[in-house]
Order: structure tokens, then sequence, then C-alpha cells
């Protein structure tokens, strides 16, 4: 320690575990993977790896218990980490998981967690196989760890993607930025007037999108279904622009996207314009989508155009060309990623 201070908001969230992370080396030979990916990647055998991949979920950062069920907040916080495992194109097995509870609690609220929890885990035949619980002096805190496994030859990390690779994003995006919009704009009614009941009838897909995520299995085993290989994926956790930065810095490599290709569905759009949000917002910069973002190399064209549950929005471009936009009226520009900035 030095009298040196460095405010975490000059770092970000990236900055900072790149900072914290970057001189550690590994020790132990079956490390294939350590930080920087969506799971750690472990060498169990000669054919196999186990993947790891940890989250919490903190009140009043993650959720908000005024309009969050606890039954939903269980089901989602196992299935945002199950995402990462399918994000590494592998199959989660079991999860273990965390509590930090304050004394506000009874028993009945964390029953109702754990009903989620147990529902999640039937939905995605993943197991409990532990955890460790303990109080906090305020709030709840939830942390799960996911354990999976994959082939080594189907493992695909973040760094895969090749020049002239399509940029390929399952199902639409942007929202669960919009049920979030909804929820907390009727938390303010209701603060302000708690007689007047939550209007958010007609808006179940963008509520469900946000308190019921769902993660993307269905579409590792599709793209098994179909032979295809993504040469490099992530999953879209903070807005598709945060994570294509991602794949593009680990694969150093630029890429080029087109607005008019983004999916963003219906209900995501309207409910956008009445917000006044430019729809192309909530997709590049919301987050909690939880759909998978990947690259495939264009032999792979044929297989995966016109299929209704993926879109192909870019390509991979050389690095020196940079991380581009191409908007409705053709105008190219410098793509901007805020994602989640956690310290800002
Ligand atoms: P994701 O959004 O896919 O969950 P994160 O952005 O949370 O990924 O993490 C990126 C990488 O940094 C992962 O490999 C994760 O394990 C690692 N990581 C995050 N926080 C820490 C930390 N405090 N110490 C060590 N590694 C960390
Ligand atoms: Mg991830």
């Amino acid at each position: 320690m030095t009298d040196k201070r460095t405010e975490l908001s000059e770092l970000g969230e990236f900055g900072l575990i790149e900072k914290l992370t970057s001189n550690f080396t590994t020790h132990v030979s079956s490390t294939i993977k350590g930080v920087g990916d969506d799971a750690a990647v472990i060498s169990i055998s000669d054919s196999e790896v186990m993947l790891v991949s940890t989250d919490s979920l903190i009140e009043g950062i993650h959720f908000n218990l005024m309009y969050t069920p606890l039954m939903h907040l269980g089901y989602k916080a196992v299935v945002v980490n199950l995402s990462d495992i399918y994000a590494m194109n592998g199959i989660a097995e079991q999860i273990t998981v965390s509590l930090a509870v304050s004394n506000r609690f009874p028993l009945e609220a964390l029953e109702e967690l754990y009903a989620g929890i147990k529902k999640a885990c039937d939905a995605y035949q993943v197991d409990l196989v532990g955890g460790d619980t303990t109080s906090s002096l305020s709030g709840l805190m939830i942390s799960i760890t996911a354990l999976g496994r994959a082939k080594k030859t189907d493992v695909v990390y973040r760094s895969g993607a090749k020049e002239n690779d399509l940029l390929v994003v399952s199902g639409d995006l942007g929202g669960a930025y919009m049920g979030l919009q909804l929820l907390e704009r009727e938390k303010e009614v209701y603060k302000a007037n708690p007689n007047i009941q939550p209007d958010l009838d007609g808006h179940d897909y963008l509520l469900e999108r946000q308190l019921k995520p769902e993660a993307r299995i269905d579409i590792v085993k599709l793209l098994k279904q179909m032979e295809v290989k993504p040469t490099s994926m992530i999953d879209v956790s903070d807005g598709l622009a945060s994570e294509i930065f991602h794949l593009c810095k680990a694969s150093n490599l630029g890429c080029t996207i087109y607005d008019e290709k983004i999916p963003i569905d219906g209900a995501t759009a309207s409910s956008a314009i009445e917000f006044n949000i430019d729809p192309i917002t909530t997709a590049l910069n919301g987050g909690e989508d939880y759909e998978l973002l990947f690259t495939i190399s264009q032999s792979d064209y044929e297989k995966v155009v016109g299929n209704p549950n993926l879109s192909i929005i870019g390509h991979i471009t050389e690095k020196n060309s940079g991380i581009n936009f191409i908007d409705k009226q053709g105008v190219i520009a410098p793509l901007q990623a805020q994602g989640w900035n956690h310290f800002e």
C-alpha cells in the first residue's frame, strides 16, 4: 500500500479486474483458461474440461425487492450463471449458492427464493450441491457458482474470432432493459401515491425478459445440431456494444455491425419510443438480455442464414479498422460502449 489513491470510477469494472489480476501466473497445468472469459476452463481428463463461473446479485444494485418477487430472483440468479457456462459452448451441471442475509428476512422469504432456485435447477437440469450462509448488516446478497462440462475440442473462447467471420446474435435485444424501465416507472408512481395500482398490463414480454430471463442452452444445442462451432462466443449480460468490445479485444480484431440487422422485438421498440429512448440504444447499451453473441466462419453462412433464432448483425475486420456501427442511413461511426460501469 502506498499513499496513492485511485478512485475505482477511474478504472471501471473491467479496468479494476485487470489491475487486480494481471500479475497472477498459473501454478497448475490443469488451468487452461483463468480470468478473462465467461468461465474458467479446467482440464479434467484428456478429452474433457470443467467450466467454472461465479456471479453475484446484490440488493439495491442488481435487484429491487419492491418489484422483484423472490421466486423470480432465485430463478434469475441461477440463470445468469448458467448463461456464462453456455457462452463457453458447454453444459452446466452443478451450482453452489452463497447467501448473505439480514434479519429483515423471515424464513418464508428465503424459502420463496429457494423455490425459484429449484425451478431453475429443474428447468436446466442442474444440481444444487452446496453453498454458504452468513448474515449481512443490511439487505440480501446471492452469489452463485456454476460448474459445467465440455469436450476440450468444443470449448469456445472470446478470443477465437477470425477476420471476415460473421457476427451472430441469438433472440432479440433490449427487452430486459425496457422491462426494467417499466418497473422503475411504476415504482416511482407507487412511491408518489400508494393508492395507484401499477399499470403493467400488456407488457408481459418485457417484464418476463427482466424478471424471468432464460439462458440459451437451446442455442448451444441448436448449433451442435447444425454442426456449427462458433469461432468465439460471449453472453450478452451488459449490452451488445460492451460484449462486442470484449470479443474484439480478446480476439485482437475489429468489426462492423449494422443497425438494421440488430434484432429488436416490436414490444421493446414501441415501449422505448414511449420512453423517448432510441430503440437501438436499448439493444446496444441496455443489459441482462442473456442472449449469446458469437462469430462463425463464412463457410457456415448457409447453415445459419434465415434461422429465426439467429441474426447475422455484422462481420469481423482487421484490428485497425476499429469497431464500427453503420446506421440505417448508411453512415459509419465508431461504436460507443457504455455497458454497466458499476463504480460510476
Ligand atoms: P461475465 O460478465 O461473463 O460474468 P465478468 O465481466 O464478471 O464476466 O468477469 C470477467 C472475467 O474476470 C471473468 O473471467 C471473471 O472470472 C473474472 N473476474 C471478475 N472479478 C474478479 C475478481 N474480483 N477476481 C478475479 N477474477 C475476477
Ligand atoms: Mg458472460
